[in-house]
């Protein structure tokens, strides 16, 4: 595994200074075998583009939301101080610790970038009250502490080890954010703590809902104590064995638990769409280390079933409100759609982990589309309102809301976004791949930094600027994305090949040029960006008769706002569209009009829909032959 530097010089201090808690001699290293390295978030600076306003919402906005709900709206700080206290009572749901534990991974990652002294010393006050919460034995969880320790462990849906993975992400974000351990070693302690009950020749335990296994493996990523990945691997196999113990009303859909057979064996999606994720993730976590081979045989049925067959145009899954997750094969209802953000932020880190795995550009493809549509719809254009559920129709009266009882969604956003730097670019011994197209300056490796300007999504051109120590001989791969017909490479100006002509060197997905790269080398991807209509396949009843309006990444929607004649307008095969200069939205959000049967139509970019005056809402248009 290739490690940034500032990590690996953060990794050394931590062993100098505790020489005593983790003996470099006590730490079993197993080698990750994954084909790309992403390039760390926080060797990546967004400060333009398309996503920095989103970002610095995020930064002046978001995260005072969360504050402000999580210690004033709602008892969840207050949860911990009086589990510290060992007094009052717990409010609001047994998984709320969960929603902290994200925020201030959120926090962690946001400082990385952006140092700010008051949100540290926040976080450092939250985290004094989570050491103070934590049992002697090392056990952490508020719910319990204050409604009866004596049932701790008994039901493996009430989700206390979902909690802890969100505490050691939590932990591991704010260790390598700021250097400080003291929630690491929390984390530590509480993962032994259920590493001396559950485990091989102790008890079976089934965590209800997924987390902790992907969790886990960051822990060991981040201590070099294999036992972690090695109970990360345990729990997983524990699945479909029959040892999950639940409320009797699953007694016969364990399969909403991911636990109707052993992982290995599974070939086709089923039960809860975040659970699902959470656990793929995991699934590939542990290959990458162990090399547990069956399991990427089981993901790629798994993905293919996924995408092929459960997943929406705007990259949302989970169709059903139901089980919060997958119902038949091509059974997709719009007004009904359930596609719960976390559900999409899920299907950015599981295609990610794919990815790297693999090198292969068509997990970046479903990363993109879930990213820009059924994730990014998940907060308003204020930062200060969320959707849980995404709808890809709407009668009006579906709303994005300041908060809510369960807040998965919100504090998923949280963390989500000041981390999706990550996902731009990827190291591999070949050479660089440049995933995202998103204007960023990327220090890549200590041989090379990268400079990428552009106006995507809103436009198809992207720079590179090459920045090697010294002349560097390597691969770039740049990703063509699947719905690109046209687009041109040139490097110095000299033109490459293009896409139309089939003339560009393509490896999975990735144009592939080969060069002695020097300072200052520009390489320039063109790409058409037209206006596509798209029609579902034919087994979707539901969209029998429609078609939907995308552009590049961005799948557009209607709104009855900018449409009033809503129910009478139809695309016909005459249609054209037209990239308006109006911008009804804000200045950095392109719309489109079309001439449709019954008039004009306007499409707004789907993540911007119910940001004005509510209305109906449609992704998927009539269109008349
Ligand atoms: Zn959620």
């Amino acid at each position: 595994m290739k490690t940034h530097s500032l990590f690996k010089r953060e990794l050394a201090s931590f062993f100098i200074l505790l020489p005593g808690l983790l003996l470099m001699s006590s730490c079993q290293s197993a080698h990750q075998e994954q084909a790309v390295t992403p390039v760390d978030f926080s060797q990546v600076k967004i400060e333009e583009g398309f996503w920095s306003p989103v970002l610095e919402r995020h930064k002046q906005t978001t995260m005072a939301v969360c504050i402000d709900q999580m210690e004033n709206q709602t008892g969840r700080i207050q949860n911990f101080i009086n589990a510290a206290k060992k007094e009052g009572k717990h409010s609001g749901i047994y998984f709320d610790d969960s929603d902290v534990y994200k925020a201030l991974e959120g926090f962690a990652y946001s400082l990385v970038n952006h140092p700010d002294a008051a949100l540290e010393a926040k976080c450092d006050e939250w985290i004094d009250w989570m050491a103070a919460a934590q049992e002697e034995d090392g056990y952490l969880n508020t719910y319990y502490t204050l409604t009866g320790l004596e049932n701790r462990w008994t039901d493996m849906n009430k989700h206390e080890m979902y909690c802890a993975g969100h505490l050691f992400e939590a932990a591991v974000a704010y260790y390598k954010a700021t250097g400080k351990r003291k929630l690491l070693d929390v984390s530590c302690r509480f993962a032994d703590h259920m590493m001396s009950i559950f485990g091989p020749g102790k008890r079976d335990w089934v965590p209800g809902h997924e987390e902790v296994e992907l969790a886990l493996v960051k822990l060991y990523e981040t201590t070099g104590q294999k036992k972690y990945l090695d109970f990360a691997h345990w729990l997983i196999e524990e699945r479909g064995h029959g040892y999950g113990v639940y409320d009797i009303r699953f007694k016969d859909h364990v399969e909403y638990f991911q636990d109707d057979r052993p992982v290995a064996e599974m070939r086709s999606i089923a039960g809860h769409a975040v659970r699902a994720m959470f656990l793929y993730c995991g699934m590939v976590d542990v290959t990458s280390y162990l090399g547990t081979s069956d399991y990427m045989v089981a993901l790629d049925s798994l993905w293919e079933d996924v995408v092929c067959r459960n997943m929406y145009i705007t990259g949302g899954i989970g169709q059903s409100k139901h089980n919060e997750g997958f119902t038949a094969d091509y059974s997709l209802p719009n007004k009904e759609a359930y596609c719960e953000t976390c559900a999409s932020v899920g299907m950015v880190f599981w295609n990610w982990r794919m990815m790297r795995m693999t090198g292969d550009a068509k997990y970046v493809d479903v990363l993109e589309k879930s990213m820009y549509n059924g994730a990014l719809d998940g907060i308003s254009l204020t930062g200060d309102h969320f959707f849980y559920v995404n709808p890809l129709a709407s009668d009006g009266d579906h709303h994005r809301k300041a908060w809510y009882g369960c807040a998965c969604c919100p504090s998923q956003l949280c963390r989500f976004l000041p981390s999706m730097g990550n996902y731009i670019y990827g190291m591999s011994d070949k050479g660089l791949y440049v995933n995202l197209f998103i204007p960023s300056n990327a220090h890549c490796s200590k041989d090379l930094d990268v400079e990428q300007k552009t106006a995507y999504p809103w436009d198809g051109r992207v720079e590179l600027t090459l920045h090697p120590r010294k002349t560097w001989k390597k691969e770039l791969r740049i990703r063509i994305p699947a719905w690109c017909q046209e687009a041109s490479l040139t490097v110095n100006g000299q033109a490459v090949g293009s896409v139309q002509e089939g003339n560009l060197s393509m490896d999975k997905g990735y144009a592939v040029l080969v060069g002695s790269w020097k300072e200052g080398d520009k390489i320039v991807l063109d790409m058409n960006l037209p206006v596509r209509v798209e029609a579902a396949d034919p087994r979707v009843k539901e969209d029998e008769g429609l078609r939907a309006v995308v552009r590049g990444p961005l799948v557009y929607c209607m709104e009855e706002v900018d449409n009033p004649q809503f129910d009478k307008l139809s695309l016909t095969p005459d249609t054209q569209f037209t990239l308006t200069e109006e911008r009804p939205l804000s200045d950095d959000i392109r719309c489109i009009t079309a001439t449709g049967k019954g008039g004009d139509i306007t499409l707004i970019p789907y993540f911007a829909w119910d940001n004005r005056v509510p209305g109906k809402m449609q992704v998927w248009i009539p269109y008349q032959d």
